[in-house]
């Protein structure tokens, strides 16, 4: 959306892993959204873009994805699946919803088995979770999606995820404004759109101004 966009055409304005996910639907408040991930090899673009998988580990597991299409699918199907449930619970925070059982469970559940999945490592001083090169699951890339979308909910900044306010983007994003006033995912997409529309409104009718 923009000329934010990187070079594997996804635009990442969520400040944030899994909000960055959750936004591979474009145009999500339209009566036909724009779905970002239509098969398994964006999928892939996007989580190395996303530095969940180098370039080998890409390359192994696209090599894979190609000799069992089957398998693919349903990797992509559960990607789909972990990004719905991470849109639907996010959206909820913002609108001081309960979240839907059904994305909850979906959340829970990836992130147990992405626990087991991590190790906890010591290096240049700090404490991460190492992540696996899991070349044999297609799915791989999803388990540190669904764990850092769940250390989101737990942190203070689940109260900084905000939805554009534009009818139709739909896009998450960490509102990190001093004052919590970021209002657009991108002001030189949405926002200026935004203004075009005010501004066509105003002068089309003088009168209804303000
Ligand atoms: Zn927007």
């Amino acid at each position: 959306m923009g000329e934010d966009d990187a070079r594997d055409g996804f635009a990442r304005l969520g400040g944030h892993l899994a909000l960055d996910f959750a936004n591979t639907v474009d145009w999500r408040r339209r009566d036909c959204p724009v779905e970002l991930l239509p098969s398994y090899e964006r999928f892939l673009a996007w989580a190395q873009g996303a530095g969940l998988v180098d370039g080998r580990g890409a390359e192994a597991l696209q090599r894979r994805a190609n000799e069992r299409p089957v398998e693919a699918r349903t990797a992509l199907a559960r990607a789909w699946e972990l990004r719905e449930a991470i849109y639907g619970t996010a959206t909820a925070v913002t609108r001081g919803e309960i979240p839907p059982p059904a994305a909850l469970e979906t959340l829970g559940t990836a992130a147990r088995a992405a626990a087991r999945q991590r190790d906890l490592v010591y290096r240049a001083g700090r404490f991460d979770w190492a992540w696996p090169a899991l070349t044999a699951d297609l799915a791989a890339p999803l388990a540190r999606t669904a764990s850092e979308a769940v250390a989101l909910l737990l942190s203070p900044d689940v109260r900084r995820i905000r939805q554009c306010a534009d009818d139709a983007c739909g896009w998450l994003f960490l509102d990190r404004s001093r004052n919590h006033s970021r209002r657009w995912c991108s002001m030189s997409a949405c926002g200026n759109r935004a203004k075009g529309r005010r501004f066509r409104a105003r002068r089309s009718s003088p009168s209804a101004a303000g």
